[in-house]
């Protein structure tokens, strides 16, 4: 009976915490509370982020986002982690030492490759994968890493949004400084 009323407790919990932050959507987990606040920023502040996260909720993936250090060179990573029956886990990882600007477009860049696996439903493995980025793009350093024209178009178009907000956000910015 205890342990009953712990599970109900946590559950309630965890249900206060998720209702109190803005919803981006379902699919995409960020996977600590920096990585929460990035992706709502990025959302309300680029409209090409904002277009990449709505593409997501409408596929089959579930896409975790965590900062973590990468190997050398590398800024982010998008990795097909495992495959279910209807859904495909995909790990984003940001090196945590890009700032403002340079790290949005790093999400936007990394959520481009996500959305390249959203539209390619039959790559369920390094293989098909493989095929998918021999197609789509070219092979970058290092085995298995690969780069796409439309990831690093986005990553400028991203930069673009963010340094050029539409009217209603900068008045927002001069309101909050009054
Ligand atoms: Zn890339």
């Amino acid at each position: 009976m205890r342990r009953t009323c712990l599970l109900m407790l946590t559950c309630l919990l965890v249900a206060a915490v998720a209702s109190a932050e803005p919803a981006v959507g379902s699919r995409i987990r960020p996977l600590g509370r920096g990585e929460q606040r990035l992706m709502r920023d990025a959302v309300s502040q680029s409209a090409t982020v904002r277009r990449l996260a709505e593409r997501i909720e409408d596929s089959d993936l579930i896409v975790m986002l965590r900062f973590g250090l990468l190997s050398l060179g590398k800024a982010g990573t998008t990795e097909l982690l495992s495959v279910v029956p209807g859904t495909r886990y995909v790990l984003v990882t940001l090196d945590p030492r890009a700032v403002d600007h340079d790290r949005v477009a790093r999400l936007g860049h990394e959520l481009t490759h996500v959305v390249e696996l959203a539209d390619a439903p039959g790559v369920t493995n390094a293989e098909t994968m493989r095929t998918l980025f021999r197609r789509i793009g070219w092979p970058s350093s290092g085995r298995d890493n690969w780069e796409t024209a439309a990831a690093l178009e986005t990553a400028r178009r991203v930069v673009e949004d963010l340094e050029h907000p539409p009217v209603h956000i900068v008045d927002m910015a001069h309101a909050r400084t009054r």
